[in-house]
């Protein structure tokens, strides 16, 4: 059986930024899973990023987004917005440029047996790890509320991270049910697509088309890197007023971009509107019934409804041994400060881990910063290991 010190299950910016550390500290790693899987075939082609040039992957500083630009010639004014391809570009150049270890294998399921982990692989090979990390992202945690995907025939609406492809839809008319930045750009992009009509149906009022402002996140993130217990230790009142507030800049904004791609005939807003009810047409249509008592037909609908965190969701957890000791809150797992769970070397980043450490971590801006502290938490592991085997060989 194949054996590695730290075992990084996910390719996408999370899992790379920490490969990038561990190679920086010299840790015997490997990361599986396909790269930027998640950004290539769960998000729709043609998207724009929210974020800029400065959330970049490298916790060491040397393969930013600027540096790649440079290599280009040009300067983040000639790139931003971000096209979701730049951004994919540039983590295949992080990637190129680290010479980072990836196998494009999916673990199938995780265990520990006698104190360590073993990752079968689909491929079926084992893999013997003290340490893993998993950098999963949001792929396990899509969300639609079950109250109102009862009002829907089964087959006639989809997730939006299942629903990327929006070609097949020109002609059609689509119901999208949520109101943020994802719903409005998916929008945007299914009407130049060539769908017939878009209408949009949200709970609450419209979003201001306005720039976010992440000054003040930019700076509780890098404060995070030497005080990772800040947000841990705020009263639960404090906690609420910083994600309030991070809530605000990201989701009660959408990008002034999207405005004039939003503000066409075609494309109807409901805000603070709930579907009702969706009744397939002997013609095969959907009429569509809002709670307002507004009705219109639809072909398909969308939820833009986002994410649930909930670790007996993730199936390598779930297929082995892991689940009944991993303590969760909230179906979100307890972490230390640096990342770990209650299962020594089980280390979980991403959004599994804005429960403990804010709506940070649901977006790349804290990509470098859980590499950091990771990897400080399995140095320090490392480093116990081999005095211990040192003694006891000694
Ligand atoms: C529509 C949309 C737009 C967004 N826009 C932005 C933005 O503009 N800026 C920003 O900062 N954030 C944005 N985000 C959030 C961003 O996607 C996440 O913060 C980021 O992807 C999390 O990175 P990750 O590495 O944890 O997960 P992911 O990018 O999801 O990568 C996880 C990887 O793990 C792999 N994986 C899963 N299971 C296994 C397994 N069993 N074995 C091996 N590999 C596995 C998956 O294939 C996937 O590639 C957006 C999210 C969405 C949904």
């Amino acid at each position: 059986m194949r054996s590695v010190e730290l075992l990084i299950v996910g390719a996408g910016p999370f899992g790379l930024a920490m490969a990038a550390q561990a190679q920086a500290d010299g840790v015997d790693y490997l990361v599986v899973g396909k790269p930027m899987d998640f950004w290539r075939t769960n998000m729709p082609a043609g998207m724009f990023l929210r974020s800029a040039c400065d959330w970049h992957l490298d916790p060491v500083g040397i393969h930013t987004i600027e540096a790649f630009l440079a290599t280009r010639h040009q300067r983040p004014a000639d790139v931003e917005p971000l096209s979701l391809e730049f951004y994919l570009d540039y983590a295949c150049w992080f990637q190129e440029q680290k010479g980072l270890v990836i196998e494009p294998v999916l673990v199938e399921r995780l265990d520990r047996i006698d104190g360590k982990f073993q990752a079968q692989m689909e491929n079926g090979e084992t893999i013997g790890v003290a340490n893993v990390v998993l950098a999963l992202g949001f792929g396990n945690f899509a969300h639609i509320p079950e109250n109102l995907a009862a009002l829907l025939p089964p087959g006639r609406y989809a997730h939006s991270k299942d629903l990327v492809d929006f070609a097949p839809l020109a002609g059609k008319r689509i119901l999208i049910v949520g109101g943020r930045q994802s719903a409005f750009e998916s929008a945007a992009l299914l009407r130049e697509a060539g769908a017939a009509h878009v209408h949009l149906c949200y709970r609450h009022p419209t979003p201001r088309f306005e720039s976010s402002d992440w000054g003040r996140a930019n700076r509780i993130v890098a404060g995070l890197a030497d005080n990772p217990n800040w947000f841990r230790d705020l009263s639960d009142a404090e906690k609420d007023d910083i994600n309030h507030w991070f809530w605000t800049e990201g989701r009660l904004k959408l990008e002034p971009w999207l405005w004039p791609r939003i503000n066409q005939p075609n494309v109807t807003l409901w805000p603070q509107s709930q579907l009702a009810d969706g009744q397939e047409q002997a013609d095969g249509a959907l009429q569509i019934r809002l709670e307002s008592g507004a009705s219109f037909l639809v072909d398909q609908v969308l939820f833009a409804t986002g994410y649930e965190v909930e670790m007996g969701r993730v199936p390598l957890l779930a297929r082995g041994n892991l689940l009944a000791e991993l303590a969760t809150s909230n179906g979100s797992p307890r972490l230390d400060e640096h990342l770990q769970t209650n299962i020594p070397g089980l280390f979980v980043t991403s959004i599994p881990a804005v429960q403990d450490f804010g709506l940070f971590f649901g977006f790349t801006i804290s990509a470098r910063l859980s590499a950091q502290l990771m990897g400080r938490g399995i140095q320090g592991r490392l480093a116990n290991r081999r005095t211990t085997t040192t003694e006891y060989t000694g």
